[in-house]
């Protein structure tokens, strides 16, 4: 069987869905691996690597994808590649299908069976599959390493012989994977970390990292007690902004990561916040993919407030890191795959009754199959992939 890799042709995307290492790999599955020429260009793996490693270079997606019984990528592909796929492929993907309502029945239409890997169930037979989290540990981690660099002052204390230097004091909000990453990766770099979440299991992860938990603490943050955090109440939210107004206006940095799967991201940090904030200071909205945290984020944009607060809202920070993401995506679809591999027959097996399978799942058979996207229940209209969203496409709008 064939499996094609395309060069990913979206907005900014420098991932890969393909390394030579997990090339090797699937060969040894006994796949055909084609890599269409320069789809590792931009995560610093040369065609020849590639081709060294097994594969077969193809010229263009149409070469890359002439019999392809599996397709891997990183973003769903735009709809002129899509049309290359043979019906009755297996495309593995983060497909972003809240994002783009016509994607699911498109892909059923054209009889692509599609396997979205941002719907993985949080199980831990799942784990090594879970693209959501290699690919956020590694945005929280760079994103802590573009505010040191925005930052004009330095994070460790330095005692000189010239003066000293004060520590950079950074505010994490929401301590999920990335958050946690960028709390450690704070903490190494020497600053003064504080962090707040809703979910109670965050709290003593927060103090483990050496950081202080700032929150609300309440019957409602009580009950969740998810991999995911639910949508808070409006009561709640006063309660939190009413917390939060201080801590913001006392810390150099803020790293916003809350994201609430599904759903548009909620604003946590006001624009009366960041007006109380100190010139030089720095927010990273981690979570512009869904449309911020953070009231002044312009998603897809760095900006400066007029009282002089820099705030990032990138899209797409895993693609900040090519390299090391590429990696652990491609491992991630290496593992999902083989997991669901029948060695006799080399093909793959993907058992309608497997929790794994009926979550990942949107289209079989030329039918749409996933339970949130049944014709008869169209996605909500502020709905929003986190991390999922196109580089290019236009900001989730507020509900
Ligand atoms: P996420 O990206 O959906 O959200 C990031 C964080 O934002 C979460 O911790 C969430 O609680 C927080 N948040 C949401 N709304 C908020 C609000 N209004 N105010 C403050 N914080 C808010 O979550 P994630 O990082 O993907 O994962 C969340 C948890 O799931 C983590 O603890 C992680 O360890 C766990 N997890 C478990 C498995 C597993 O296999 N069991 C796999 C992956 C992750």
């Amino acid at each position: 069987m064939r499996l094609a890799v395309l060069k990913e042709r979206r907005g900014s995307e420098a991932r890969v869905a393909a390394t030579p290492d997990t090339v090797k790999r699937l060969v040894a599955l006994g796949l055909t691996v084609a890599i269409e020429t320069g789809a590792g260009a931009t995560a610093a793996i040369p065609d020849a690597e590639f081709a060294a490693a097994g594969a077969e270079l193809a010229a263009d997606p149409a070469a890359a994808l002439a019999g392809a019984g599996i397709v891997f990528a990183v973003q769903a592909p735009l709809p002129e590649q899509r049309a290359l796929i043979p019906r009755g492929a297996l495309l593995v993907c983060t497909a972003g299908a809240f994002a783009d309502p016509t994607l699911v029945p498109s892909l059923a239409e054209a009889g692509i069976d599609c396997a979205a890997m941002e719907l993985l169930p949080r199980i831990t037979r799942a784990q090594s599959m879970d693209v959501l989290s290699s690919q956020a540990n590694l945005a929280g981690y760079r994103a802590v390493v573009e505010s040191a660099v925005t930052f004009q002052r330095g994070f460790p204390m330095m005692m000189t012989a010239a003066g000293t230097v004060p520590p950079a004091r950074v505010f994490v909000i929401g301590a999920g994977v990335a958050g946690l990453q960028a709390i450690a990766t704070a903490r190494r770099l020497g600053a003064i970390v504080s962090a707040t979440d809703v979910r109670p299991a965050a709290k003593e992860e927060i103090k483990s990292l050496g950081a202080v938990f700032i929150g609300v603490e309440d019957a409602e943050t009580a009950g969740q007690t998810g991999a995911y955090a639910k949508e808070m109440s409006d009561a709640f939210r006063q309660k939190q902004a009413e917390l939060l107004a201080a801590t913001v206006a006392k810390n150099d940095i803020i790293i916003c990561t809350a994201l609430v799967m599904g759903r548009k991201a909620p604003v946590i940090v006001t624009q009366a916040m960041v007006d109380s904030m100190r010139p030089g200071s720095v927010i990273i909205d981690l979570a512009s993919d869904a449309g911020g945290n953070c009231a002044a984020t312009v998603p897809g944009q760095q900006i400066t407030t007029p009282n002089g607060v820099t705030v990032l809202g990138w899209y797409n920070w895993p693609a900040r890191i090519p390299v090391a993401s590429s990696a652990l995506y491609s491992r991630n679809l290496f593992t999902f795959l083989s997991t669901f591999w029948d060695k006799e027959a080399k093909v793959p097996k993907l058992p309608e009754d497997d929790d794994i399978v009926k979550g990942v799942m949107l289209t079989r058979g030329g039918a749409v199959v996933h339970p949130n996207f049944l014709p008869a229940q169209a996605a909500p209209p502020q709905a929003a992939p986190p991390q999922a969203a196109p580089p290019e496409a236009a900001p989730p709008q507020a509900a």
